[in-house]
Order: C-alpha cells, then sequence, then structure tokens
C-alpha cells in the first residue's frame, strides 16, 4: 500500500499538504533546506541519502549497478528504475523506502530524529528478516524454541544463563544491565553500569560485552545468553559483513567472547521475558557509581525476579507458601487459647516448625509456658 501511494505521489508529504493547507510549512522537517516532495522524501534528502551511501556501501556491491539513472532521474523514471531492477535491489529497496517513512513520520509526529546509523540498522534488520522470510528461514531463525509461553525460561542443569539489556536516552545517559540466574532460576550476580554511547544499540552492545567479561572472569563452565535487541543479534550474526561499521572492532570482540567454547547461543527474546535485566539497566541510569555488582537483589529487579522465579518453579514456590500458610495458622490459634496449659504444650511443639518464620512469636509462647509454671501470670505488662 505505500509502495503504490508513493509510486503515484499521493503520500501526505509536507510540499502537497501545503497547497491544500498553507499554514502547513512545505519545508522538509528532517534537513529544513528543502520543500518536501516525494523524489526529496526519498533520495534527495540528506538524511536519506546517508542510508543509500551505507546500503552501496555495506550491502549492495554490483559494480554493473546505474549509479547515474539512480541519482539523476526524476520520480517516475526513479520508480521504474528501482522496480524493474533484480529481485535482491527491489527487495533493498522497498525496505528502504519503509524504513525512511517510519523515520520520516517519527520526526513529524514525535520530532524525534533517527541517527543515521539507527536509520541503518532499523533497514538492515527489516531487510535481512525480509530474506529470511523469502528463503523460507521464518522469523524462528532469531527465536528461542517454546518462547509461546510468553515467560522466562530458566537454563538447564549446569549452565548458567545471562539476560542482558541496554538503556539510552543520550549520549551521557546511557547504560546497560544484566543479571546470572543458575538452573532453578535462582540469583547468582547481576550488575548496571553506565556507558558514554551514541545509540541504543550500542548499549545493548557494550551490556553484552560487560556480562560476557564478567562470566570470563566467574568462570562460568556453561553460559547459556539471552537478549531482546533482534538488531544486535542480526549484527553479530552476520560479523564477516560488518568490516566497515563503525562498531566494527567492538563487535569483533563481543563475537570473540561469544566463539568461546563454554559459551552457548546468544538467544534473542521478547522484551517481556527479560524484565529482569531491563531492570537493571534502567537502574544504571539513575546510578552515582559507574559500575555496580549486584550480588543481593535490588529493590529495582525484586519484582520482575520473583516473577520469574515463580513462573520457573510454579510447584516449590507454591509449596513454600502452603508451608508458611500453615504454620502462620498454627501460631495465630496457639496465640488464641494462650491461656491453656495443655494446648501451649502442643504449641510449644508446632513452634519449632515455625521458628524460623515467626521466632519472636514462637519465644513469647514459651515464655508463656514458663511462667504458666512457675505460677505466675506471663501478661508482664498488666499485671505488675
Ligand atoms: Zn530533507
Amino acid at each position: 500500500m505505500l509502495l503504490w501511494n508513493c509510486a503515484h505521489q499521493i503520500l501526505p508529504v509536507a510540499e502537497s499538504l501545503h497547497q491544500f493547507l498553507p499554514q502547513i510549512s512545505p519545508t522538509c522537517s528532517r534537513c529544513r533546506l528543502h520543500s518536501e516532495n516525494h523524489l526529496h522524501l526519498f533520495r534527495d534528502c540528506p538524511k536519506s541519502g546517508i542510508l543509500w551511501t551505507y546500503i552501496f556501501q555495506r550491502v549492495w556491491s554490483n559494480s554493473k549497478f546505474d549509479f547515474y539513472t539512480f541519482y539523476n532521474s526524476d520520480w517516475g523514471a526513479w520508480i521504474t528504475f528501482n522496480l524493474n531492477n533484480s529481485m535482491k535491489w527491489k527487495s533493498l529497496f522497498i525496505t528502504a523506502i519503509w524504513q525512511i517513512w517510519l523515520s520520516r513520520n517519527r520526526v513529524v509526529f514525535d520530532l524525534k530524529m533517527k541517527s543515521a546509523f539507527s536509520l541503518y540498522n532499523a533497514f538492515y534488520v527489516d531487510w535481512t528478516f525480509a530474506n529470511n522470510c523469502s528463503q523460507g528461514k521464518e522469523l524462528g531463525a532469531y527465536h528461542v524454541p517454546g518462547l509461546t509461553k510468553k515467560t522466562w525460561f530458566p537454563p538447564k542443569d549446569g549452565v548458567m544463563k545471562l539476560n542482558v539489556d541496554g538503556a539510552w536516552k543520550s549520549n551521557a545517559v546511557a547504560g546497560g544491565g544484566g543479571v546470572f540466574r543458575r538452573s532453578t532460576g535462582s540469583w547468582f550476580v547481576g550488575f548496571s553500569s553506565k556507558f558514554t554511547v551514541s545509540s541504543p544499540l550500542t548499549a545493548e552492545l557494550y551490556a553484552l560485552r560487560e556480562g560476557l567479561i564478567i562470566a570470563r572472569d566467574f568462570k562460568f563452565e556453561k553460559l547459556e545468553i539471552e537478549t531482546d535487541a533482534l538488531n544486535l543479534k542480526v549484527l553479530l550474526g552476520k560479523i564477516k559483513e560488518q568490516d566497515h561499521h563503525e562498531l566494527g572492532p567492538v563487535l569483533r570482540e563481543v563475537a570473540n567472547l561469544l566463539n568461546q567454547s563454554w559459551v552457548g547461543d546468544l538467544a534473542h527474546i521478547p522484551k517481556f521475558c527479560n524484565k529482569v535485566a531491563h531492570s537493571l539497566a534502567a537502574h544504571s541510569l539513575i546510578m552515582a557509581v559507574g559500575s555496580k555488582l549486584h550480588f543481593i537483589i535490588p529493590s529495582c529487579a525484586k519484582s520482575d525476579y520473583e516473577a520469574d522465579f515463580e513462573n520457573a518453579n510454579p510447584e516449590y514456590v507454591e509449596t513454600i507458601r502452603r508451608n508458611a500458610r500453615d504454620e502462620a495458622n498454627s501460631i495465630v490459634g496457639a496465640k488464641r487459647s494462650i491461656d491453656n496449659a495443655d494446648t501451649l504444650n502442643q504449641v510449644a511443639t508446632a513452634g519449632g516448625a515455625a521458628q524460623l518464620v515467626f521466632g519472636s512469636i514462637v519465644a513469647d509462647i514459651k515464655d508463656a509456658r514458663d511462667s504458666l509454671k512457675n505460677g505466675y501470670c506471663f501478661h508482664s505488662f498488666c499485671c505488675w
């Protein structure tokens, strides 16, 4: 639909809107240099030009491509040229048009400008997906089996699982976080770190690198990793194509760490399965220190961690809750009949089991039994 509207020049670009509503500026919202017509928006705007340059540098190596026609034709000839090209180029072209339109709308409606690099990454992930789908691989190639349950899964026995996430607001306000959990789903250690990085993707990458370095230092025997940054997984999956990527050196360092024999696959999971890492990453943005290891579960991640743990161990958690309820009921019942010496003997026996949870109450009951044996009232506050 977008392509049809685009080819017929009927998208609501600023120049067209201005003809009907003079109060709307015809100027391009992204570069503010020219009137926004279709050709400017999709090809000639400097913001779009950078994307086409990236595409020609990084993913389209065809020496026979007619660059003169691409850069010099009018709108009709441009559309005809691109849609009558090879299948590979058509797939690139349509994906780029779609991402440019999304990026433009983000500026117009949300007042948020994507960096050229972020636009290219969005294009690259979208295009890789389109290719995989057309080759029958579909999205399953990037997902972990079983995720239809929409919960976090603990790792296998003897394996530690790392969940990582990045957080980014601006170059100066960015960070990442992660958590290592055992096969029972129990907490091993977490981390939150501040970064100075230029994009959300870079924050994701740095968080992954930090997690891998911590894992190496702890000498885990087996590690599984999960991220919700699909674009990062795609980039790392095609590391040989990233020679000119501005994150190339860090991508290669992380790829080397991922290649260690003790490191398993890097899996992509939805954000709702990665909440603990997300909370730890968000926590980094407000930390006073640059980096922190969480040996104790921090309050920012506690509720998400407990939810994951319960999902991983529903029967165990229910047993714990049932025992706690039973113990609480037995103590409450004992307190009600505390003036009965026969009952107190029973309570003292039951109290032993409850001592860990209700230590202070048990102590009271024992005092009461001892007091009754000695022939005086244990209610010191009312009988003095
Ligand atoms: Zn422009």
